[in-house]
């Protein structure tokens, strides 16, 4: 089999996928290659505010509505309750001490709560990957794209503009010569093997390993451990984290019936759980957290247990003349603050954008400053994630600076709302100037563990960093951690979006956000 395309892409996940949907858009002739067969387990599930404005302006650009629909819980469950999702209203997240039934008080120390939406209609969603994902490769070969699953890619050649994948599918041998290629295909994917990329060490996070699978019968938290009077929103339509020292838990909830858990472990952790025995080493850490283990009491595993015994990659070399890896493919830090899926996002729209550039050495450009920009995302994201690891046994430290995350995230999505883009440079702001430069601080003095005076200046620091880009209520104490997502916020604090109430008014409105109304449930 021989194939001549513009672009190849290698690997069909939904990043693979939408970026072959929205390249046929354009008229690009395109084959993409699966080494596997649709429907099939993912793992990466939970989306972000964030992600699926990235989602729905990727539709709008690429006149995708089929896509739209997905970007908000209430559209896809009105026009695709077929494609399996959850309902993700904000983040959950629950503290706890080794070997002792969950417990906490009136000021909510033990726990953190921040809404991502008002109502469940524009609420944010799990993405269950074995639909998901099939979804979006049916899309790509319904709009033309050719697509090969069951492909085994042996090597990539390169001559004058163009690259050649060679490979073989049912006993046939492939040959694809494409003008670019694209690298979809996960972390320590196709191209680093093939080209032999350097792959570097994490700089700042320890090493992690984790341990996961899909499950059925998980009790509902709030079930038994949360009243739900006055709370932002149910605590088990999120991303739920249990947090403990040395790792964290997740649990997601599907509509079908299946919910996502697995746990991130620090190393040492790992080996005391021997992880790698997969399932009896899950057993053996629910062991030492009573409340966790009643909630998975009635759950069995649905797929084979995967351990992954090195989480975080990434690579040194993200593109060549031809070539680009997509940020999922670069790298992957944690789970824990669900930046996988806006991160790609991003680099999905930087490359498209780079594959419409017909000038040869603005394109080469533009690969250059792409490849810096994913590398510098990468490093911001691994540097948050890795205070956070460094603040586990430190609960307040560890709530407050996960507030550097969600004055970021809200500040971020506001700007980009108001097509002020401008107002928040970098993801997680790193590039803007103040706050870009706080981060990377108040992280490293954060992943000392400070104690004492230290400790507290640097809780104020991080007061005074957020103070600007707090457009959601986070420095609010009476809040007690609970933080809804209101109207109220945003127009209250307007001016640091540059606008007036009356524009952060009509934006809640285009967005369904509807005005004086409070989130609480
Ligand atoms: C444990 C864990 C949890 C995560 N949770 C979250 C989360 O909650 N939220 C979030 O935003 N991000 C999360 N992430 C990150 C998230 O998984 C990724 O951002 C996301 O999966 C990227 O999707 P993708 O389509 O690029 O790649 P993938 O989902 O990795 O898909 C790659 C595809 O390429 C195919 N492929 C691989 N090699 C080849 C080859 N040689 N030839 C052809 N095809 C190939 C594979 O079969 C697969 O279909 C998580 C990551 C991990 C490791």
């Amino acid at each position: 089999m021989r194939i001549d395309a513009d672009v190849a892409i290698v690997g069909s996940g939904f990043a693979g996928s939408l970026t072959a949907l929205a390249l046929r858009r354009r008229g690009r002739r395109v084959v993409l290659v699966e080494r596997g067969r649709h429907p099939r387990f993912a793992i990466g599930e939970s989306s972000t505010p964030l992600a699926n404005l990235l989602l729905e302006e990727l539709a709008d650009k690429y006149d995708l509505p089929q896509i739209r629909v997905f970007s908000k819980w209430g559209t896809w469950q009105r026009s695709r309750p077929d494609v399996a999702g959850g309902l993700k209203r904000g983040f959950t997240f629950y503290f706890h001490h080794e070997a002792e039934p969950f417990s906490d008080d009136a000021t909510h120390a033990r726990q953190l709560m921040v809404a991502a939406s008002p109502h469940d209609d524009i609420g944010d969603t799990h993405w269950y990957r074995p639909e998901f994902d099939w979804n979006l490769s049916r899309e790509a070969e319904a709009a033309g794209a050719i697509y090969l699953d069951d492909t085994a890619l042996d090597r990539i050649t390169f001559g004058a503009g163009t690259a050649t994948l060679e490979g073989s599918r049912h006993g046939e041998s492939v040959q694809i010569d494409a003008r670019f290629v694209v690298d979809a295909s996960g972390p320590r994917g196709f191209l680093v093997r093939a080209l032999q990329l350097e792959t570097p060490e994490p700089r700042w996070l320890p090493p992690t390993q984790a341990l996961y699978t899909h499950f059925e019968g998980v009790a509902r938290w709030d079930a038994r451990h949360q009243q739900l009077f006055a709370v932002p929103y149910p605590p088990d339509d999120a991303a739920l984290h249990h947090v403990f020292e040395g790792g964290w838990i997740w649990v997601l909830r599907f509509n079908n019936g299946i919910t996502s858990a697995g746990a991130a472990l620090t190393e040492p952790l790992a080996e005391r759980l021997a992880a790698a025995d997969g399932e009896p080493a899950w057993r053996r850490l629910l062991d030492t957290l009573p409340s966790v283990r009643e909630q998975f009491a009635g759950a069995r595993a649905t797929c084979p247990w995967i351990h992954a015994p090195r989480l975080a990659f990434r690579t040194a070399q993200v593109c060549g003349a031809n070539w680009a890896l997509l940020p999922s493919s670069a790298g992957v830090i944690d789970p824990l603050l669900s930046t996988g899926f806006p991160l790609t996002l991003l680099g999905i729209h930087r490359l498209l954008d780079i594959i419409e550039t017909d000038d040869g050495a603005a394109r080469a450009a533009r690969l250059g400053e792409y490849e810096r920009i994913t590398l510098a995302e990468l490093d911001a994201t691994e540097l948050l994630v890795a205070a956070l690891y460094s603040a586990m046994r430190d609960v307040p430290l560890f709530k407050q600076l996960s507030l550097l995350y969600f004055a970021a995230a809200s500040f971020s999505e506001a700007a980009r709302r108001l097509h002020r883009v401008d107002l928040a440079p970098g993801f997680l702001l790193h590039e803007h100037p103040t706050f870009g430069a706080e981060l990377r601080t108040c992280c490293q003095i954060a992943a000392t563990s400070p104690s004492g005076a230290q400790r507290d200046a640097l809780f104020d620091r991080i007061r005074r960093v957020i103070e600007p880009f707090d457009v959601a209520g986070l420095l609010d104490k009476s809040r007690a951690d609970w933080y809804p997502a209101t109207a109220e916020d945003l127009i209250a604090n307007a001016a640091k979006l540059h606008a007036a109430p009356e524009d952060i008014e009509l934006l809640l409105q285009r967005c369904g956000f509807s005005v004086n109304r409070r989130s609480v449930v």
